[in-house]
C-alpha cells in the first residue's frame, strides 16, 4: 500500500541519524539562573532572559492587576475590538523608550517581521538582506513577494555593491538586518548599512531583537549607535530582556500608521492578553528609570567570556552577552549539551539549519540573573565536559 506518510519517516530517521532531531525539554518552574528542567534543578544558560525580568515581582504584580481590570483574553483582533487603552499606553510608552514618533505593538518578534515587511515591498521590489538574518525576517522577506538579494554578513561593501548592481533593475529596494546575530552574538554594523541604504535611497528596517535591553544603556542598537529616528523600521520583541512577550514595530508616525492600515497579523489575529500587555508596559518602566540591570548583565557576561576564552573555548565573534561555544559537528554538541545537563547545567546545542553545517555549537545566554558562584559553577561544568571530550 502507498504510505503517505513515507516521506515523514524517512525525513525524522535522517534528523535522528546526522543529530539534528530536536529535543525539547519541558519546564517546571518559572524562568530564573536555576529552573526545573525535565524534573531537575540546573542552572540555565538557555533562555533570553537577559535581565531576569520574567520572573520579577513588578512584573508580574503588573499582570495580575491587568487580568483584573481587563479580563483574561482580549476577545477581538485590534482593528476591529481588541485595541485596550493598555495598547496604547504600551505603544507610546515603546515609541519613547526608542526615541521614534509611534509604535506598535504585536503579538510577537515573529509577528512583527510578517507584519511590518509585506507592506513595504511588493513583487516589483527588491530586498537586500544580510546573509544570517533571522528565519522570521527571511519569512517575512518572502511572504512579500519582493525579490531577495542576500550581501555578506555584516559587510556593507558588498551590501552597497548588491544595491548599485540590483536596484535600477526594480521600483524600489528595502535592507534588512538583524541588530545583534541571535547565533553568534555580532552586532550588525548598522552606521555604515544606514550610509549605504541612504545614498541609494533605500528603505532600512532592523530587527533589534537581541540589542534592546542589552545594547544602548538598555534602549537598544539604534541608540548604541546614535541613529535615533534613522531606520525607517525598528522590530522589537518583549520575550527576551523585557521578559514577556511581544513584538513591535517603531519608526516615524506616517510609517506607523501605514503598517496598521496594512500589517495582516495585525488586521486578522486577535490582540496580546492585558496581562502580557500590563507585563510589558512595567519592563519599559523599569529599562526607562534605571540601568542596573543592564550593567549587571554585561559584568557576568564579560566575566564568562573571559573564562570560557582563558580555558580555551572558541566563542566565535561574539560582542555581547550571547556566548557560542563552537564545536563543529552537530553529534558532538548533542553530547556536549546532554553531559553539561548531567553536570546540572542547562545549555542547549544548536545545530544546521538554525546554525550553518559544521558549525554546531552550543550557546551560553548570560543574564543578570546569575551570580558570580552561578557563572564559575558554569565554568566548571565546560572545562569538566570539555576536558572530558577532548575539545579543550
Ligand atoms: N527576531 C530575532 C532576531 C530573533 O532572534 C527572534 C527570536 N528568536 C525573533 C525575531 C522572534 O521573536 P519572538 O520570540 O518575540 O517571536
Amino acid at each position: 500500500m502507498n504510505d503517505r506518510y513515507a516521506f515523514i519517516h524517512e525525513e525524522m530517521e535522517r534528523l535522528t541519524r546526522e543529530g539534528l532531531l530536536v529535543r525539547i525539554r519541558t519546564i517546571g518552574s518559572p524562568p530564573g539562573a536555576y529552573m526545573i528542567v525535565d524534573g531537575r534543578k540546573v542552572l540555565n544558560f538557555c533562555t533570553n532572559n537577559y535581565l531576569g525580568l520574567a520572573n520579577d515581582p513588578r512584573l508580574k504584580e503588573a499582570a495580575k492587576k491587568a487580568i483584573d481590570a481587563w479580563g483574561a483574553g482580549p476577545a477581538a483582533v485590534r482593528s476591529i475590538a481588541g485595541t485596550l487603552e493598555l495598547h496604547l499606553e504600551l505603544e507610546r510608552a515603546i515609541a519613547d523608550f526608542k526615541g521614534v514618533e509611534d509604535a506598535l505593538y504585536v503579538q510577537s518578534g515573529f509577528c512583527a517581521n510578517q507584519a511590518a515587511i509585506p507592506p513595504l515591498v511588493g513583487k516589483e521590489d527588491v530586498i537586500f538582506s544580510d546573509r544570517l538574518n533571522h528565519a522570521s525576517i527571511i519569512d517575512g522577506c518572502r511572504l512579500s513577494g519582493a525579490k531577495i538579494i542576500v550581501y555578506e554578513h555584516c559587510d556593507p561593501d558588498d551590501a552597497e555593491r548588491v544595491i548599485r548592481e540590483n536596484l535600477p533593475n526594480y521600483r524600489r529596494g528595502l535592507l534588512v538586518t538583524d541588530g545583534v546575530f541571535s547565533m553568534d552574538g555580532d552586532i550588525a554594523p548598522l552606521d555604515k548599512l544606514y550610509e549605504v541604504a541612504s545614498k541609494y535611497g533605500v528603505l532600512t528596517m532592523v530587527d533589534d531583537a537581541h540589542g534592546e535591553g542589552v545594547l544602548g544603556g538598555g534602549r537598544g542598537i539604534v541608540h548604541h549607535f546614535g541613529l535615533q529616528g534613522k531606520f525607517d523600521v525598528e522590530i522589537g520583541t518583549f520575550s527576551k530582556a523585557m521578559g514577556v512577550v511581544g513584538g513591535c514595530i517603531a519608526g516615524r508616525k506616517v510609517m506607523v500608521d501605514y503598517i496598521r492600515q496594512k500589517a495582516r497579523p495585525f488586521l486578522f489575529s486577535s490582540a496580546t492578553t492585558a496581562a502580557d500587555t500590563a507585563a510589558c508596559l512595567a519592563a519599559i518602566r523599569i529599562l526607562s528609570e534605571s540601568e542596573e540591570l543592564v550593567q549587571r548583565l554585561w559584568e557576568n557576561a564579560n566575566y564568562f567570556k573571559k573564562g570560557m576564552q582563558e580555558l580555551g573555548f572558541n566563542t566565535g565573534r561574539t560582542e555581547t552577552p550571547i556566548i557560542p561555544v563552537i564545536l563543529g559537528e552537530a553529534p558532538l554538541a548533542m553530547e556536549f549539551s546532554r553531559r553539561l545537563f548531567e553536570e546540572g547545567v542547562f545549555a542547549m546545542a544548536l545545530g544546521f539549519p538554525t546554525v550553518p553545517r559544521g558549525q554546531a555549537r552550543i550557546r551560553v545566554m548570560n543574564t543578570a540573573a546569575h551570580t558570580r558562584e552561578d557563572l564559575d559553577r558554569g565554568l566548571a561544568a565546560f572545562e569538566k565536559v570539555g576536558r572530558e571530550l577532548g575539545v579543550i
